[in-house]
């Protein structure tokens, strides 16, 4: 089996790379190290079976089949990221989307779309079941991630009808852990790398708005059913359990042993209020379920973040 796996550099791409390649498969990793690193690449470059394409995969790409699979990750995901980089996050989930279902459908390959729980931006049902249709403002600082990603859905679902293609499309909430960039802006990654500098971490607004946290194991090991199952419609992928981002403050303190202070930063226009998956889908079609409490999965991710420390690796100055 050979698969074309595009943002193989970033956190999420870089795992599922390795999983493949114990499952056996052949992979072809593209990325253009945009929101991704190199050191995301050190377990991967030396296996045999896989290659990697430093490529943007906007313009498409020049590799040739057949694959087996055209897997689609590559796209800036945390929000300071796809602020900063607005026009290419549109482009990546539009002509990059487009790009690589012209290239699944002409090499026989099946295509799964990663897609986020972003399409339901700032929701008014919840928890957040598929069958939800969201409430994104289209025009706000976040839409060029969320209407990019509904875009690409649309296609996704476009090809499928029209063409027949096999495809799979993941909506996944929040995921953390390990290869994780210290300096993304997410709050996962801010608040480890705060506490373990010693310096203030930064609530935005009051910090009693919510999010769910899936650790990366059990992430890979969803998507790794999705594909095994003929599912074509979106599958939310995530944890269920919620949390403030004033109980993620203190849980990251206490599992740090930090003494940094809590601050309070203003919260970002239009900040999801709420966010929890309502996974019934998941569980019933893929018999999958998070396994990894977030208690356990922070004191993994704390412990990369010390050896990223020690290697000098971590910024000051998130
Ligand atoms: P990440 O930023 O760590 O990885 C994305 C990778 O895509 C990076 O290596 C980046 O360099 C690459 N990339 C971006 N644009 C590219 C382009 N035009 N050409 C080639 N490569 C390009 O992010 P992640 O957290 O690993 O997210 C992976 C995927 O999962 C994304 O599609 C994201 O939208 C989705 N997702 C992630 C989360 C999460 O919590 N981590 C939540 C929802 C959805
Ligand atoms: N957040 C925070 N402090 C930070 C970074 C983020 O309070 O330093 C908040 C952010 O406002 C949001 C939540 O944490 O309410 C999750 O933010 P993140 O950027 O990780 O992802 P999102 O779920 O918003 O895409």
């Amino acid at each position: 089996m050979r698969v074309l796996l595009t943002g193989v550099a970033g956190f999420i791409g870089s795992h599922l790379a390795l999983r493949l390649l114990d499952m056996g498969y052949e992979v072809v990793g593209a990325d253009n190290f945009s929101t991704g690193s190199d050191t995301n690449l050190r377990d991967l470059v030396d296996h045999c079976r896989f290659q990697f394409v430093h490529c943007d995969v906007t313009s498409g790409i020049s590799v040739h089949g057949p694959f087996d699979w055209v897997l689609h990750f590559a796209s800036p995901a945390s929000p300071p990221r796809y602020q900063r980089l607005p026009i290419e996050t549109l482009r990546v989930n539009s002509e990059g989307t487009y790009h690589l279902l012209e290239l699944a459908r002409n090499s026989g390959a099946r295509f799964f779309l990663a897609s986020t729980s972003e399409v339901y931006g700032d929701p008014l049902v919840h928890p957040q079941p598929e069958s939800y249709w969201g409430n994104v403002n289209p025009v706000g600082p976040r839409s060029v991630y969320d209407e990019a990603k509904r875009y690409a859905e649309a296609l996704t679902m476009a090809y499928h009808r029209t063409y027949g293609l096999d495809v799979r499309i993941v909506r996944i909430f929040n995921t953390y852990g390990p290869r994780m960039d210290p300096a993304d802006g997410r709050v996962v990654s801010t608040f480890i790398t705060q506490a373990l500098t010693g310096r203030p971490l930064t609530v935005y607004g009051d910090g009693c708005q919510t999010r769910s946290f899936c650790y990366v194991d059990d992430m890979v090991e969803g998507i790794i059913r999705l594909m095994e199952r003929p599912i074509q419609e979106p599958v939310n992928l995530g944890n269920p359990e919620e949390f403030t981002i004033l109980e993620l403050a203190n849980l990251v303190l206490e599992l740090t042993g930090s003494s940094s202070p809590i601050v309070f930063r203003p919260l970002p226009e239009d900040d999801p209020r709420q966010r929890r998956p309502d996974i019934t889908r998941a569980r019933q079609l893929l018999g999958w379920g998070p396994k990894v409490s977030l208690r356990e999965g922070l004191r993994r991710t704390i412990e990369y973040f010390h050896q990223v420390l020690a290697d000098g690796q971590l910024q000051a100055g998130v």
